[in-house]
């Protein structure tokens, strides 16, 4: 049996990768900063809490780390973990930065200083190419990040590579498009707006506040994303991959097509409010995901249209 430690497991995707590596009869231990106050609702709500073992770990003390790899003994180690909001991240720029990168930095000298042979997955983020426009990034475009999130991202992704050639580590990327499901917490927009529609078609009058509707982005679908984050690690050589739909769409049409699902015109209900507009925000994001369905034959199966009407 397969032991797998999910950092990060109280949030959308732990839970999801969670679920699927116990379908595939791994052993899950996950990771909390605070395993003893975390409610694990996620997994709760997919019925797998108690199958799941916790342990608290926080990613900034080494030896917190060091102490759980020593105990745990993974076969896999899958980091979801750190502050994972671009707003938040101009608000909160020195917590991102050292939860995502001295975060990641202290599990590679972990494994490390391990020697065993753990494979390693890393979260990263499409936020590290900025502003894609509307051309597709993929494994070889340049990162300009544009918030201290992706700054923070770009510095993970660098480790990972560099940990990679110079120890050898089975270490990966994955570079992930935005991606959504009924978990996402409240103050990501996909599940701001979904919760506005479902209160205002329920009678509650009170407008949505936005900010720019003209962003575009490319929205997958949380469940079937942490399948690419396992076949990842079950390739025969560590390498880095851009997971996404390869479309994207307007925050606009996300608007538009919630508020359809619950039976609305969206017009009616939306106020623009300009204190919600970043000091910088990427005008489009837009993946290609060739290299992933060429190597690990993973696809997305679901649009942004078809991600609307489950997360409604
Ligand atoms: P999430 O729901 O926010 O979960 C992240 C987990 O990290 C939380 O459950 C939390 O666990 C822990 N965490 C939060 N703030 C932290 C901090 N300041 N320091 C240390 N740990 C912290 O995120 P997700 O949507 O599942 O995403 C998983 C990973 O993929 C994240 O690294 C995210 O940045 C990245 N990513 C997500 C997307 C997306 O669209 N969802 C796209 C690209 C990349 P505890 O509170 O239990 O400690």
């Amino acid at each position: 049996m397969k032991q797998a430690l999910i950092c990060g497991v109280s949030g959308q995707d732990g839970a999801y990768l969670a679920q699927l590596l116990l379908a595939k009869g791994y052993k899950v231990c996950g990771t909390s900063r605070d395993a003893q106050i975390s409610s694990f609702h996620n997994l709760a709500r997919l019925g797998i809490r108690d199958r799941v073992q916790f342990t608290s770990m926080s990613l900034t003390d080494f030896r917190s780390v060091l102490q759980v790899l020593t105990k745990v003994k993974p076969d896999e180690i899958y980091n979801l973990a750190g502050q994972s909001s671009v707003a938040l991240s101009f608000d909160q720029p020195v917590e991102t930065l050292e939860s995502i990168a001295t975060g990641t930095l202290n599990l590679l000298e972990a494994i490390r200083f391990m020697s065993s042979p753990i494979k390693f997955y890393n979260a990263s983020s499409g936020e590290c190419f900025g502003d894609t426009g509307d051309t597709p990034a993929d494994e070889t475009s340049p990162f300009r990040p544009r918030s201290p999130y992706a700054v923070a991202k770009a510095a993970a992704f660098w480790e990972v590579a560099n940990y990679r050639e110079a120890y050898g580590l089975f270490a990966c990327s994955g570079i992930l498009f935005n991606h959504e499901s009924p978990l996402r917490p409240t103050r990501f927009v996909t599940q701001k707006i979904i919760a506005a529609a479902r209160r205002i078609a329920g009678g509650d009058m009170e407008p949505l506040k936005l900010g720019n509707l003209a962003v575009k982005r490319d929205w997958g679908w949380a469940p079937e994303y942490v399948e690419a984050m396992y076949l990842m690690l079950q390739q025969d050589q560590p390498d880095d991959f851009v997971i996404s739909t390869g479309q994207s769409h307007t925050l606009e049409d996300f608007v538009a097509k919630a508020f359809a699902a619950v039976g609305l015109d969206w017009r009616s209900h939306v106020e623009i409010d300009r204190t919600l507009f970043r000091p910088t925000d990427l005008a489009g994001g837009l993946g290609d995901p060739s290299k992933a369905k060429n190597k690990l034959g993973w696809q997305a199966r679901h649009q942004m249209p078809d991600v609307v009407k489950m997360m409604v």
